[in-house]
C-alpha cells in the first residue's frame, strides 16, 4: 500500500495556488469537486497508475508546488484535451498542466527526456528522426511521405521565445 503523506496548508501554498489561478486556462481550479471523470477518461491514466489528472487538480487546489513540479508526472500528460472536454466544471486540467510546465521551465525544473525532445525538434523539426523506415510504414498505411519540417519557422519561434535557453542551455 502506498504511503500517504500528510499535507499541511501554509500561506505559501495558498500563494502558489493563487499564482497558478492567474495563468491562462487555470482560473477554475477551485471548481474541482473531485468527481474523477478526468482520470477515468484520460488515456495516459489508463496506462500509468501514478498519473491521475484528478490528483493534479487536487494538489493544485492545495497549492502543493513541490509535489506538482517534482518528478515525471507533469511531463506524462499527452495534451490530448480529453479532460478539458469531459470536466463538468470546466476545470481544464490540461491547461493547468501547461501552466505548471511553464512554471517548471521558468524554475529550471525540466525533465531530461523533455529536453531531449525539444533538442530534436530544434535540430530535426520532429521529436524523432523521420527516416526511410518511417516513410515506408506511412506508405503501407496509404499515407504520403512525412512533410519536411518548417525549420525556418521553428527556428524563429525558438529564438523569439528564448525557449532553448530557458531549458537550461540546450543549444543547436
Ligand atoms: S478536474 Fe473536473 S473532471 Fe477532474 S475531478 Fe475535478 S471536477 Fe472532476
Ligand atoms: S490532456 Fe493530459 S491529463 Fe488531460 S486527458 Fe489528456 S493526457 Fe490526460
Amino acid at each position: 500500500m502506498t504511503e500517504q503523506k500528510e499535507i499541511k496548508i501554509t500561506g505559501e501554498n495558498t500563494a502558489f495556488r493563487n499564482e497558478l489561478m492567474q495563468k491562462k486556462g487555470a482560473e477554475r481550479i477551485m471548481y474541482c469537486y473531485q468527481c474523477g471523470i478526468c482520470t477515468a477518461d484520460c488515456p495516459v491514466a489508463k496506462r500509468v497508475k501514478e498519473f491521475r489528472p484528478r490528483r493534479i487538480a487536487r494538489l493544485a487546489v492545495l497549492g502543493q508546488k513541490d509535489r506538482l513540479l517534482s518528478g515525471d508526472t507533469l511531463w506524462l500528460c499527452a495534451g490530448c484535451y480529453t479532460c478539458y472536454e469531459r470536466c463538468p466544471e470546466k476545470v481544464k486540467v490540461s491547461e493547468i498542466v501547461s501552466a505548471l510546465r511553464n512554471i517548471a521551465v521558468e524554475e529550471g525544473l525540466v525533465r531530461p527526456t523533455f529536453k531531449a525532445l525539444m533538442k530534436s525538434i530544434s535540430e530535426k523539426g520532429y521529436i524523432y528522426e523521420i527516416d526511410e523506415f518511417e516513410n515506408e510504414m506511412r506508405e503501407d498505411e496509404g499515407l504520403p511521405e512525412a512533410p519536411s519540417p518548417a525549420q525556418e519557422e521553428i527556428d524563429k519561434i525558438l529564438k523569439k521565445t528564448g525557449f532553448m535557453e530557458r531549458l537550461g542551455g540546450v543549444q543547436r
